[in-house]
């Protein structure tokens, strides 16, 4: 069940302003791993560009027509969100890569991560928005209920609310939306009330999270919400969104998760789809502004899923040792204000 990367060195030539956190060096970093890991023996697959049909499951025909009239220019879409005169192409690259990564793991062949820019989460609907051009890891969960999966789950650890994706299936009951997130922050959505809307209400899971916590406070969340409700739901298909920029040295955010944080949660979240879903797990970025532990980050998310895969347990997560970063009073108080309010859906 070996892993595979998806990536490309065309990433680079999205160009955002000089000083935008978003930048061209993120796709060095994601270049870097992918060599590492092609030197090591591991396969990295080329990405595909995502057609207009797979688009239009997840964003309507207006939006879809302004991103394109972008081509050959440069534009700016809202205050943070740019492109240049490739973006275009590469935003559709982008979103089709998350495609490659879940034919992957779809055919039984171990768990995908997906290195891609711009980003994706924050891009609903009808509109760009922080960062985002098309919700890249929303065109792979509407891809895969085109394959006939009915339970697609998206687990988005990004420190920022995935607005975007939350959006776009707040009414779908086949998909369950959980985010853990930086609370108040960027883009002020994501209430723990959020529950999603009509035949989708239980399907969207919020915990937001008060700025400052660290390892502790995540395994935590993870623990006591995520895993419970992810195993309940037992999904066909988990599509992770893994931002980095929950990280101690992330200049966007307050948190403190560190680089040995990440690796607790990915491990966490891989044992959970290996005992839930057949293993079948595709891991897509999203933030992470600091360089180094981007690559710090994203060097252990590929050892994780490199491993073999875990015993079926539901918790794989850190062990409950003292940690640097505190005691974990965030953690616990997120986990039971979303548990007060998904306890009328979940048995958690
Ligand atoms: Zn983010």
């Amino acid at each position: 069940m070996p892993l595979v990367l998806v990536s490309s060195d065309a990433f680079e030539r999205h160009l955002t302003p000089p000083g935008h956190p978003e930048r061209p060096e993120r796709a060095h970093v994601f270049d870097a791993v992918a060599t590492s890991w092609r030197t090591s023996g591991g396969a990295v697959l080329a990405p595909r560009p995502a057609t207009l049909e797979e688009l239009a499951a997840v964003h309507d025909r207006a939006h879809l027509e302004r991103i394109a009239g972008t081509a050959g220019r440069a534009a700016m879409l809202d205050p943070d969100t740019f492109t240049s005169p490739e973006s275009y192409d590469l935003a559709r690259l982008a979103a089709g890569a998350t495609l490659v990564g879940v034919d992957h793991t779809l055919a039984g062949n171990g768990p995908a991560l997906v290195l891609v820019r711009p980003p994706g989460h924050h891009a609903e609907r009808h509109q760009a928005m922080g960062f985002c051009l098309f919700n890249n890891v929303a065109v792979a969960a509407a891809y895969a209920r085109a394959q006939g999966l009915l339970r697609i789950a998206v687990v988005d650890i990004d420190v920022h609310h995935g607005n975007g994706t939350q959006q776009i299936f707040e009414d779908d009951p086949a998909v369950l939306y959980i985010s853990t997130h930086q609370y108040p922050c960027y883009p002020g959505t994501g209430a723990v009330t959020e529950v999603g809307i009509s035949a989708g209400r239980g399907r969207t899971v919020n915990v937001p999270i008060e700025p400052g916590a660290g390892d502790d406070d995540y395994a935590q969340v993870l623990d006591r919400v995520v895993v419970p409700i992810l195993t309940a739901f037992a999904a066909d298909l988990v599509i992770l969104s893994v931002g980095y920029d929950a990280h101690v040295q992330d200049p966007l955010a307050q948190m403190q998760v560190t680089t040995e944080g990440y690796r607790g949660m990915l491990t966490t979240l891989r044992a959970t789809a290996d005992a839930t879903s057949r293993g079948r797990l595709v891991v897509v970025t999203e933030g992470g502004y600091d360089l180094p532990a981007l690559g710090a980050c994203l060097a252990a998310t590929v050892e994780v899923l490199a491993a073999p895969a875990s015993p079926a347990t539901t918790s794989g997560g850190p062990a409950a040792a003292p940690r640097a970063s505190g005691p974990g009073v965030r953690g616990r108080e997120a986990a039971e204000a979303a548990l007060a309010i998904q306890k009328s859906f979940w048995p958690v």
